[in-house]
């Protein structure tokens, strides 16, 4: 990596140059989140020695883990958890060599609060029939509400793909009642999209349902790693970047872009360094975007103008260590609950057995406090599993993310922008930008390897990174 001057002097001889000979050419990439590391990835292995700067002390972002001052435990912020039909992400693990840190689950456990318990599994028929019988056997629908959701599904995969109403007053026109959208379509896209069913647009409900449930067999197979992120995202990735001359600066706060001719010329570090290379992927969150942004920029061109318009949704996890086993299930999708999702992660520590809950679009949690949330969500798992009211519990965390993820709320997409910046060595990465999925690390890794993508066909190697769907 040069410095700014060394580069400004160079910058006009380089692309010729590199072209003619096949010199390396150099990327860097703001942002050490999965999309930016996904972006990383797909140009070291077409030959681009990629630096890449992360503000904080460590990889992975959103997707990350923190280490409890009191246990010295790595702790995942949130549980996450992918989906078989998460293509780039299943590619991206793969190819860094992690995959075999994730843990299928071919079952799922649906639970009510009166602790009756359905098992979701396929069944060795083709898609979209694998599904049929577990739907038909889920014990908190009424024989009418499944025939209500069959055609509700049934509706939503014949909608134009790209209709985006919104999604409540569509379930209503379409027969669905309040059971029917309480325990069936809020209890799926809730935890799927981070966002409250009267909130979200029907493009992404169908995206979740069609990809996720219906158009093939694997794809509704929930993934859980068996590590925490840290360790996910942690050594194995970091040993793989350094085989392949990826350069981790953490620590490395980016202030602000800085444009030249004919494009980006350099990154200016909140330490007042600048770094410069050939190409540039910025891999911030959304709203962090406008920050790095020269000013010049922001007012000329349109492409980051409707970036501004995303808006935020909050996550909640609850975090219970208890002193003996509470949980008979891997994991618990709860209905009727404040609590969505309940994870068991075993003995992590001679007794300690740790249990983490998820809320997500956990918008009406705000103004509660961490004591009400941790006293509620405790109270509710102590009637759906009895041992938790047996339990001693020895410590507690609430974790709430307030920007988790960007909100899909009907006609989203028209304030997404895609991987190729009218810049012209800059190419845009991120779960909010146009990826076609909703804020998830799929989402983020299609990013990154689309703006991998851009950056080889502008630099004249064109190569595909973005896998196919299931
Ligand atoms: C609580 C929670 C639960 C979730 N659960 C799931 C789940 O179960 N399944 C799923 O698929 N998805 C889940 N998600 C969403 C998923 O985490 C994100 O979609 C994905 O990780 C986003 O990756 P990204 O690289 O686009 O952004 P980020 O992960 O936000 O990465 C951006 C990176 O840029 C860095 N950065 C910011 N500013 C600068 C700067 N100025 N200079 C240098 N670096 C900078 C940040 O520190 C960060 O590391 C969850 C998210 C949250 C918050």
């Amino acid at each position: 990596m040069r410095n700014e001057d060394e580069t400004r002097a160079a910058r006009s001889d380089t692309s010729a140059f590199n072209s003619a000979f096949r010199v390396p050419h150099s990327a860097l990439v703001v942002g050490g989140g999965l999309a930016g590391l996904a972006a990383a990835v797909g140009l070291a292995r077409h030959g681009f020695r990629v630096t890449v700067l992360e503000s904080r002390n460590r990889l992975g972002g959103r997707a990350g883990s923190f280490t409890d001052p009191g246990t010295g435990q790595m702790v995942d912020a949130c549980q996450h958890v992918s989906m078989g039909c998460c293509t780039n992400l299943a590619h991206f693990l793969r190819t860094v060599g992690v995959d075999h840190l994730l843990a299928p689950q071919p079952k799922l456990y649906f639970v009510t609060p009166d602790r009756r318990v359905s098992t979701f599994k396929a069944d060795p028929w083709p898609a979209p029939f694998h599904l049929g019988r577990a739907l038909m056997g889920a014990h908190y629908l009424t024989p009418c509400d499944k025939l209500r959701v069959a055609y509700g599904l049934a509706a939503m995969l014949w909608a134009r793909p790209d209709a985006d109403p919104p999604l409540l007053p569509w379930l209503r026109t379409h027969r669905q009642n309040q059971r029917t959208i309480d325990r069936f379509w809020g209890v799926v896209l809730t935890s799927a999209l981070n966002e409250t069913v009267d909130r979200v647009g029907l493009k992404y409900a169908r995206k979740v349902f069609r990809d996720g449930f219906v158009r093939h067999r694997d794809a509704f197979t929930v993934h859980v790693p068996t590590v925490p992120l840290g360790r996910l995202y942690g050594d194995e990735l970091r040993a793989w970047l350094a085989k392949h001359d990826v350069e981790l600066r953490e620590n490395a706060g980016a202030k602000r872009l800085v444009l030249g001719a004919p494009g980006v010329s350099a990154v200016e570090l909140r330490d007042g360094s600048a770094l410069s290379a050939d190409w540039y992927v910025l891999a911030v969150p959304f709203d962090r975007v406008s920050d790095l942004l020269p000013d010049e920029l922001s007012s000329r061109e349109s492409y980051f103008a409707g970036v501004k318009n995303l808006t935020p949704s909050p996550i909640t996890s609850v975090h219970l260590w208890f002193d003996r086993p509470t949980m008979k299930l891997p994991h618990a999708v709860l209905v009727d609950c404040l609590g969505q999702w309940v994870f068991d992660r075993g003995e992590v520590a001679p007794g300690e057995f740790y249990l983490q809950v998820v809320v997500s679009a956990a918008r009406d949690l705000r103004g509660l406090g961490r004591d009400e949330v941790r006293r509620q969500i405790v109270e509710e798992l102590g009637r759906v599993f009895p041992p938790v009211a047996g339990a001693k519990l020895l410590r507690a965390k609430v974790v709430t993310e307030h920007a988790a993820t960007f909100s899909a709320v009907p006609g989203v997409d028209r304030w997404r922008v895609p991987q190729a910046s009218p810049v012209a060595n800059l190419a845009v990465a991120g779960d909010w930008t146009e990826t076609g999925w909703p804020a998830t690390m799929e989402g983020a890794v299609r990013s990154g390897y689309g703006a991998a993508e851009v950056i080889l066909e502008r630099a004249g190697r064109p190569a595909k990174l973005v896998q196919p769907d299931l």
